[in-house]
């Protein structure tokens, strides 16, 4: 399994996370073709608490940021 980072650029709330996978979906197809929700750099842990976790391969290119429209991705400085 990939090791995890911290990105400096997102900040991340699990309790608005609804689950519905779109940021690993936008991850997935852009970076690596394939829409599958396995292959994003972003995670999202639907068994423990919606914890969001980005392995080492993320770039924080930030389209999970734009395209997760419940506010659990936010940029940094900008969180509520
Ligand atoms: S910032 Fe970009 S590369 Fe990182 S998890 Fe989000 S969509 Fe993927
Ligand atoms: S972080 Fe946002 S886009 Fe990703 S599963 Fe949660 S609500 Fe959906």
């Amino acid at each position: 399994m990939a090791e995890t980072m911290v990105p400096q650029s997102i900040v991340t709330d699990p309790e608005k996370c609804a689950g519905c996978l779109s940021c690993q979906l936008i991850c997935s197809y852009t970076h690596t073709g394939r829409f599958n929700p396995l292959c994003a750099y972003i995670r999202i842990n639907l068994r423990d608490d919606y914890r969001i976790e980005f392995t080492e391969e993320c770039t924080e290119c930030g389209l999970c940021v734009e395209y997760c429209t419940y506010g659990a991705l936010q940029p940094t400085g900008e969180e509520e």
